[in-house]
């Protein structure tokens, strides 16, 4: 029989072994960490090496289904960082896109982004009513910007963001994601080069049957369907003709259901008057899905069917079929803002253009409310 002693010195032994198995492991797993951490950093920086750093500020649909997709395509920019005020979408963000907890905000500290050098774009993707508090706030710190459209829900709004991007010297652009798109642009392309003739009138029609939460809501959206999915045929009328409208009719539509379209309309219909006389005839609804951009010019005409959307752009002419690849058109719209941004030119979505967008929208609205032909001066 081994004396005590011994018996305290074998498990001292035992425990000194187990220890160092112990210490050992905890070292090699600190070791394999670390290795990891280093292994995932590098791969970041490769990831993101002489990309600009993009914060979403709004963690909804939009966001999640399009724009975050989207920045892992781009070359010029990636996501870098996340604000939302939900706590469960920081953590599902930060592990489905490895967003460090330094670029992950709320809205209480959001103003502490200014002191991040790894966030260089702040992109505001909130209901409409909000994007003039967070882009002003985002210029204030000192960040170039993308807000969603519509811009805002009035110009003086408008007019104070342009304002605050300028005073500190930030660019910002607005979300309009089909100037980057094949389709759209071949659609500039043949009303400027007058293909089949000069453009005589444009049709623009833009509507969905399925709405919902904020966008029922004046105070959140600014209006209804005009200031939602309306704005794309504003925007189409725009860029085809390559004119803005110098007055505006308008007429609303019925509402077949009063009780979720208390204070904005469930339908509308205008025209927009062009200075060489051109007439776009638009229509937007909430009760009924439509999606076309249709101009007859002199000798034929030439149309998207859908116009709009985030995939399946189609386009015909008098002519034959418009025959383009489609694109992930926000990794186009952000990329391209990216470049602007670093090579310092003017970018083709401007503020000043989602302002003209509203004086647009503003002057529908009264001529709709008016039952007058409106003015845009
Ligand atoms: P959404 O309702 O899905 O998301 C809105 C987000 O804002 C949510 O994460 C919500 O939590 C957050 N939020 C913060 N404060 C809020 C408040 N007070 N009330 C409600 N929500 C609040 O909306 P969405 O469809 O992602 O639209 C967001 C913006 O993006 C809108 O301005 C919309 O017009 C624009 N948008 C643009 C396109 C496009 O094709 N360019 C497409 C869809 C939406």
């Amino acid at each position: 029989m081994l004396p005590d002693n011994s018996k305290s010195h074998t498990r001292r032994k035992f425990i000194n072994k187990v220890s160092a198995v112990t210490l050992g492991s905890m070292l090699f797993g600190s070791y394999a960490n670390a290795r990891q951490d280093k292994k995932r950093e590098v791969m970041n920086t490769k990831r993101t090496a002489g990309k600009l750093g993009i914060a979403l500020v709004g963690l909804g649909k939009y966001s999640g289904g399009q724009l975050a997709p989207a920045l892992q395509e781009t070359e010029h920019c990636f996501l870098a960082g996340i604000v939302t005020g939900t706590p469960e979408k920081a953590k599902d963000w930060k592990s489905k896109y490895d967003i460090p907890d330094g670029n992950i905000y709320n809205y209480e500290n959001f103003a502490s982004i200014k002191d991040n050098p790894a966030i260089d774009i702040i992109y505001v993707v909130l209901p409409n009513a909000l994007h003039a508090e967070y882009v002003i706030k985002a210029a204030a710190a000192g960040k170039h910007v993308i807000c969603e459209k519509p811009m805002a829900i009035n110009v003086e709004e408008c007019d104070r963001m342009i304002d605050a991007c300028k005073k500190t010297g930030v660019m910002l652009s607005i979300g309009y994601r089909l100037h980057f798109e094949p389709h759209t642009q071949e659609m500039i392309r043949l009303s400027k080069d007058k293909v089949v003739g000069k453009v005589k009138k444009i049709i623009a029609k833009d509507g969905m049957s399925k709405v919902e939460g904020w966008r029922l809501n004046k105070a959140l959206a600014g209006g209804g369907p005009l200031m939602d999915v309306g704005i794309y045929c504003v925007q189409g009328a725009c860029y085809v003709s390559g004119m803005d409208p110098i007055a505006v009719k308008a007429k609303e539509g019925p509402k077949t259901k009063p009780e979720m379209f208390r204070d904005i309309e469930q339908s509308l219909s205008w025209e927009m008057e062009f200075p060489d006389g051109t007439i776009a005839a638009c229509e937007s609804s909430y009760a009924e899905d439509m999606n076309l951009l249709h101009v007859d010019a002199e000798k034929g005409w030439f149309e998207l069917s859908p116009a709009y959307s985030y995939r399946g752009i189609t386009g015909k002419t008098s002519e034959g079929k418009i025959d383009l690849p489609g694109v992930t058109q926000q990794a186009g719209q952000m990329d391209d803002f990216a470049m602007a941004i670093k090579d310092k030119r003017a970018t083709p979505v401007p503020g000043e253009m989602g302002r003209r967008d509203l004086k647009i929208l503003m002057a529908i609205y009264k001529a709709m409310d008016s039952g007058q032909r409106v003015e845009i001066s």
